[in-house]
């Protein structure tokens, strides 16, 4: 499949609210063609001259329901550097992840989210859990997998599972007060 700028459905596109469902394991070789897909999109559109040769916006995730599939498959890409300044790198194509608990400390983004699907300025902080315990098949190491995520690649998983239940970022913006502080939340 194809996925480019124009092939990635946008918020005014009513599939993008729709609900995502499961997918069977082991996957069938649509699905997990489908996974590898979305994980090569990802890859590609942090590469500049592929991105601007195929008309790629850059990402860190991508889930299927963007290009107007309703399963449970998502790719993430996530470079990060934690407090003592060591590069992290995370990389996987899940299906049927499942948040199985998250903190009650929050966290979010200094500089709010984006979306592949959404094109116009949405501005506001997007509160969400500091940390998630993910469990999930992963495609790329062919297992069975328990992710424990903190910081930005946390907000970014739960940014992919919400696509699941067609939740977009600027739904949890405070409309009232789009950057009202959050006592005791991590700043990223
Ligand atoms: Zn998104």
């Amino acid at each position: 499949m194809t996925i480019n700028q124009n092939t990635i459905i946008k918020d005014d596109n009513p599939l993008i609210r729709q609900k995502s469902l499961p997918v069977s394991l082991p996957l069938c070789n649509e699905d997990a063609q489908l996974l590898r897909d979305l994980f090569q999109y990802v890859k590609d559109s942090t590469d500049p001259e592929k991105a601007e040769k195929e008309n790629l916006r850059a990402a860190v995730g991508i889930s299927a329901i963007q290009v107007g599939i309703p399963k449970q498959l998502t790719a993430v890409v996530v470079n990060d550097i934690d407090n003592d300044g060591n590069d992290l790198h995370y990389e996987y194509m899940l299906a049927n992840p499942r948040i199985i608990s998250s903190s009650v400390q929050k966290s979010y983004l200094e500089n709010g989210e984006g979306c592949l699907s959404v094109i116009d300025e949405h501005e506001g902080f997007v509160v969400r859990s500091a940390r998630v315990k993910i469990q999930a098949y992963d495609l790329l190491t062919d297992k069975n997998v328990t992710i424990r995520a903190r910081g930005y690649f946390a907000i970014v998983l739960q940014h992919e599972i919400d696509h699941f239940k067609g939740i977009l970022f600027y739904d949890y913006i405070n409309s009232k007060d789009p950057f009202a502080k959050v006592p005791g939340a991590i700043v990223i």
